[in-house]
């Protein structure tokens, strides 16, 4: 049987009757945008991220781009932001009318080098925007130190790291204000788009909460250029569900992960693990000189993977304004990493599977 890399109707079937419910309930409520399940749903999830405000908008993208929006930073701006991200990161800065000035990772964490980041400030740099990419928080500290020594804000790209702590504290609180993803296939995921907007800083939560609606805090005023991008009731609904089961569905990954750490053999580069870091495990992956080969062995024998990503963003036709610039961590990221089934459909006879047939390749 073919072992898939993920299967949306498996991962969201333990959760049909409850979903059926609340399809019923907001149904009936005749109330679809801005309504009490969307409330509910932003006063739970701030509080499992113990921050004081969240807020339900209409993507990961949107999320990030109304964040840097927020900050109301003069136009052209310099933001910094991996090398190595998914390419939404880097569309919300040049969306909110600013410059992606894009930092290395470190080799082992695959996030953002902390070390790289002060030779990229200079006057015109206003904020850095850090990715907990895979599920692994960044090294915040040293981050953390280089915002306050250069006065320059945080955001946090959370969309792969719903629940992640560093030194035990949950990723989302160390920025300013950080964006969520509740894109179907994130650990948190809803059925459709949705994202949302954390942070503890009252006058960055009013702002934030007038652009996702047409900038207007009193309906029909408008005080600021806003957009729409609200979330959905009924996603809203589904993910009040989902949410209780956040902190399992993290745990099923991390047992999966726990196998691969510690039986794949040694020509495989496994994920770094530190007590500081609790890393839930988004996307599981290897890198290996002989990737492509082996994604292929594997799908021969039935196991299907995944690259991410196989094109860096200083190397997409979208971003060619960069394609001048050199990443070498970046792209030897690129062309040597595979993601492994690491979902909750995946027991740990499936992974153990994926393990005896990879430590014979
Ligand atoms: C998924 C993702 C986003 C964008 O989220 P959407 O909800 O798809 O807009 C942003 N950043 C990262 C790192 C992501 O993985």
């Amino acid at each position: 049987m073919t072992i898939e890399y993920e299967n949306l109707f498996r991962v969201n079937e333990p959760y049909f009757d409850k979903f059926r419910q609340k399809f019923e309930e907001v149904l009936q409520s005749g109330w679809f945008i801005l309504g009490k399940n969307v409330k509910k749903f932003e006063s739970e999830f701030a509080a499992y991220n113990d921050l004081k405000y969240c807020l339900g908008v209409a993507s990961g993208l949107d999320a990030l781009t109304i964040s840097l929006l927020a900050l109301e930073l003069e136009k052209d701006s310099d933001i910094i932001v991996p090398s190595n991200t998914y390419i939404a990161s880097i569309l919300s800065i040049i969306l909110a009318g600013h410059n992606p000035i894009l930092v290395e990772p470190d080799l082992n964490t695959y996030n953002i080098n902390p070390a790289l980041i002060e030779e990229s400030i200079t006057k015109r740099t206003k904020a850095i925007m850090v990715v907990h990419l895979y599920g692994k928080p960044c090294d915040m500290d040293p981050i953390v130190e280089i915002c306050r020594k250069y006065n320059l804000f945080l955001i946090e790209d959370c969309a792969q790291a719903h629940g992640a702590k560093y030194k035990g504290k949950i990723v989302g609180g160390f920025g300013d204000l950080s964006g969520f993803s509740f894109y179907p296939t994130k650990n948190l995921g809803c059925l459709g788009d949705g994202g949302a907007i954390v942070t503890n800083n009252d006058e960055l939560h009013k702002k934030t909460e007038m652009l996702r609606n047409y900038g207007s805090g009193k309906k029909y005023h408008n005080e600021l250029i806003g957009l729409n991008s609200r979330l959905d009731e009924i996603q809203a609904a589904f993910l009040i569900v989902k949410l209780e089961y956040l902190d399992l569905i993290n745990m099923h990954k991390r047992e999966l992960a726990s196998l691969y750490l510690s039986n794949l053999k040694e020509d495989f580069i496994k994920p770094a693990i530190h007590d500081d870091f609790f890393d839930v495990y988004h996307i599981f992956n290897i890198r290996h000189k002989k990737r492509d080969e082996l994604k292929e062995y594997l799908k021969k024998n039935n196991i299907q993977t995944e690259i991410h990503y196989p094109v860096p963003p200083h190397k997409q036709k979208a971003l060619s304004f960069l394609s001048h610039l050199k990443f070498p961590v970046s792209d030897e990221i690129h062309n040597t990493t595979l993601s492994l089934p690491v979902s909750t459909i995946h027991t740990r006879d499936d992974i153990y599977r994926v393990i005896d047939l990879m430590n014979k390749f």
